[in-house]
């Protein structure tokens, strides 16, 4: 979104653009998604379906499908670490989110022409997202070429009060000309050739439309309602066709000069995954046609409204931060299937078909931290989605011939390992086992719900540390346990011995996962483990090996090929890393690690890093806050907020960067206000850039509700909640409490 505007005022709730240009269709489907997080819709256009560009999906609706993998190992380095090439031309099952059809599609003939932006003359043109309420509004003056003049404006949103309604208004307004308009309103099922659909009815103003996903036996059904209204009157002479299945209703209608034509259409989708879907689709696409486009609106901002009074960052004195900042948690809260844990969040959330909707680690690391904070139901919700997959990880393991449970590197509704065979670093990326732990682990320190703990969550803490226990190979001769063949966040170094992040991570889950083992022997044993673990540190600097030999890799490397955008085939053998790794590390425990392994480590790796993931500028720019670099903070804290709008990876076509959005949350939460958690005590030390006055947003903490203004020499406080205690705190070095129903002012 090259033209983005991010002035003062009311674009900081606003994305827009003003130039349309059919080549950032593309990049343009992602910036432009809206949802509510059982449902994503991609920012195509109504007039026209282009494969690429358009998307509808829902939570936890993917298809089987047995494809070639698509990478070949070309180097050396792909041959031995990333892919295994004899497997690689066997087909295998995949499963892939399912791209629905498209509910928007909708054609307009003006006089007898097609509505196309790039035919004729476009005249005027705005896109903008409001994030307030999730609408998305094109407006548009269209000149057809023979000089008739037409105004159109369409609106769209995803309701967060009626979480399967899609609802669309579209107004037509000839300028200078009368004569005939023809629409043509419906649902394209065309663009998905993989897609086996019936159609299960028509109805008087719309059509219901039932499909069978591919390979899962999943059904969706997908209503459509129209409305069309020529100057305030109803028209609903509809006649049915179906042509390419593309399943339309079609209505010819006079205007005249200035008049105005509004259709008003509604949206659902349900599938098998619901009860009663066919029913539900019907009848909720006609109780919104019924109620109308602004009355559904309204109620959809009533939610909105309720949930950005919880999510909320205001920056006071920089704008273009406070609009980057804004879409981020506009995405993070459309991302979030909330309380439903039958589903997760996929490394592109609904907002595209890239890593084929799979949930990673990520949710865990990169994202759990805003959830957990802020909606820590919806944080709860990912857990216990993790807790039902506990038997298909229990079986992975089993099937190494292994104890506990080994989560897999990237799953779907279903909790086996979906990550292809032939793709072999997946495999040795077994950091997802103790992310998962510590994510519960931080839920309910968090939270405060050690209940959930006790019951539901220590199943997955224990079985986790079970599987992480034999991983670990007892080295004699040092006397210490280590992890061998394993590769940590960044995937660049995909196979090494002794990698930090794991290492320290296991260790720590298994310290902590003793205090539930109900077998004193087994827990005995995770302590020693813990206890002589290696984790390695530099005693007087701090600075922490990537992984055994790291410091003896080559400094430097040519730039040149690897599609991955590192070091070309040589990677391995230099220190160029993907995305943090130790650095990362650093920021998932504040309370082991101290102000010289932030400096040292911080001086050592970053000149090294090559942010190939979208994972990475964020959590520099936390760790770069921390240490009170605020340019290098603003650098990273700019990539990470720009990271889709200039489509730094050459790859937001296929989605957004959702983890990326969680990451720079933690970037203002945990670096620039300096919040960390220490038992049951919060501490807050502050950086802000200079040019942020202060920093506003609001956290849950064991039952407290916090409300915080940060600003570079105070932290105020007004507590809120039904937690009695007071909440311990640390802020600039001091401690304080804070009463629930009280405020006060921290310097
Ligand atoms: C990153 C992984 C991440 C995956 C999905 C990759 O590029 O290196 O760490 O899990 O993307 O977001």
């Amino acid at each position: 979104m090259t033209n983005t505007t991010a002035k003062a005022g009311c674009a900081e709730w606003t994305v827009s653009e003003s130039v349309y240009h059919p080549a950032n269709e593309r990049i343009g489907g992602t910036q432009f998604c809206i949802g509510n997080g059982l449902i994503g819709l991609r920012g195509s256009y109504e007039e026209l379906g282009t494969r690429e560009v358009q998307g509808l999906f829902a939570a936890g609706v993917f298809r089987k499908s047995i494809e070639r993998q698509f990478c070949t190992a070309d180097t050396f380095c792909r041959k031995k670490y990333i892919f295994n090439e004899e497997l690689m031309p066997t087909p295998e099952e995949i499963y892939l989110i399912q791209n629905l059809p498209d509910p928007l599609f909708t054609k307009i003939w003006l006089d007898g022409k097609p509505f196309r932006m790039w035919d004729g003359k476009l005249l005027e043109y705005n896109r903008t997202l409001d994030l307030k309420t999730g609408t998305l509004t094109r407006t548009v003056r269209w000149d057809d070429g023979w000089g008739n003049i037409t105004g159109l404006c369409f609106r769209r949103f995803c309701s967060m009060a009626e979480r399967r309604l899609i609802a669309q208004e579209i107004t037509i307004t000839p300028e200078n000309w009368s004569g005939e308009v023809n629409i043509e309103s419906g649902i394209d099922a065309s663009l998905n050739i993989e897609y086996a659909e019936s159609v299960a009815g028509n109805l008087p103003d719309g059509l219901l439309l039932k499909s069978v996903v591919a390979g899962s036996g999943t059904q969706v059904f997908q209503c459509s309602e129209n409305r069309l209204t020529v100057n305030g009157k109803i028209s609903s002479v509809w006649k049915n066709e179906t042509q390419l299945r593309r399943y339309k209703k079609i209505m010819p209608v006079q205007a005249g000069r200035g008049e105005t034509l509004t259709l008003e259409k509604f949206s659902t989708v349900y599938s098998t995954q619901d009860g009663n879907p066919g029913q539900s689709a019907l009848e909720l696409a006609q109780r919104s046609a019924e109620a109308g486009f602004e009355t559904c609106r309204a109620e959809s901002s009533r939610v909105w409204q309720k949930i950005w009074e919880q999510a909320d960052i205001q920056i006071e004195g920089d704008a273009k931060a406070q609009q980057r900042l804004r879409f981020a948690l506009f995405h993070l809260i459309i991302a979030s299937p909330q309380t439903d844990s039958r589903f997760s969040i996929g490394a592109k959330a609904l907002t595209g078909q890239g890593y084929n909707g799979h949930v990673f680690w990520d949710t865990d690391i990169n994202l759990a931290p805003f959830y957990q904070w802020v909606f820590p139901e919806w944080g709860g919700a990912h857990l216990r989605y993790r807790r039902r997959m506990l038997d298909d990880a229990r079986a992975y393991a089993e099937s190494e011939g292994r104890k506990g449970a080994r989560y897999p590197w990237s799953c779907t509704v279903e909790g086996f390992e979906h990550a292809p065979v032939a793709i072999t670093c997946s495999r040795t990326q077994i950091h997802v086992v103790p992310d998962i732990a510590y994510a519960a682990l931080r839920y309910a320190d968090i939270t405060g719900d050690f209940q959930w703990l006790e019951t539901q969550g220590k199943d997955v803490v224990t079985e986790c540390a079970r599987y992480m226990a034999g991983r670990v190979v007892f080295n004699a001769a040092q006397d210490r346990y280590e992890i061998h063949g394993v590769g940590g966040p960044d995937e660049y170094h995909p196979v090494t011995d002794n990698n930090a992040y794991t290492n320290y991570l296991t260790a720590y889950v298994l310290r902590r996962a003793a205090e539930f083992c109900p077998d004193k022997g087994e827990a005995s044993r995770w302590r020693e483990i813990a206890d002589k673990m290696y984790c390695p540190s530099n005693e007087k600097t701090g600075l922490i090996p990537q992984c055994d030999g790291f410091y003896d890799l080559k400094d430097t490397w040519d730039v040149t090929g690897g599609e991955w955008g590192g070091p070309g085939a040589e990677y391995h053998e230099c220190k160029g890393m993907k995305q943090p790794d130790v650095i990362l590390l650093l920021t998932l425990l504040p309370e082991k690690f101290r102000q010289k392994h932030f400096q040292a480590n911080w001086d050592y790796y970053e000149r090294f890093i090559l942010h190939g993931s979208s994972l990475s500028p964020s959590i520099h720019a936390l760790v770069a806050a921390k240490l009170g670099l605020m340019d290098r903070a603003m650098h990273y804290f700019n990539l990470s907020a720009d990271f889709d709008f200039v489509d730094y990876n050459n790859d937001t076509r296929d989605g957004i960067h959702i983890g990326n959005f969680g990451g720079l949350w933690q970037a203002v939460a945990y670096g620039f206000a300096g919040l960390e958690l220490h038992g049951d005590e919060l501490r807050f030390d502050p950086h802000l850039p200079p040019e942020w006055k202060s920093l506003c947003f609001r956290i849950k903490f064991r039952g407290n509700a916090l409300q915080l203004r940060v600003t570079p020499a105070s932290v105020e406080i007004a507590a809120d909640g039904t937690n009695p205690s007071p909440v311990k705190l640390r802020i600039f070095g001091k401690t304080h409490t804070i009463a629930p129903g009280k405020q006060d002012v921290f310097r």
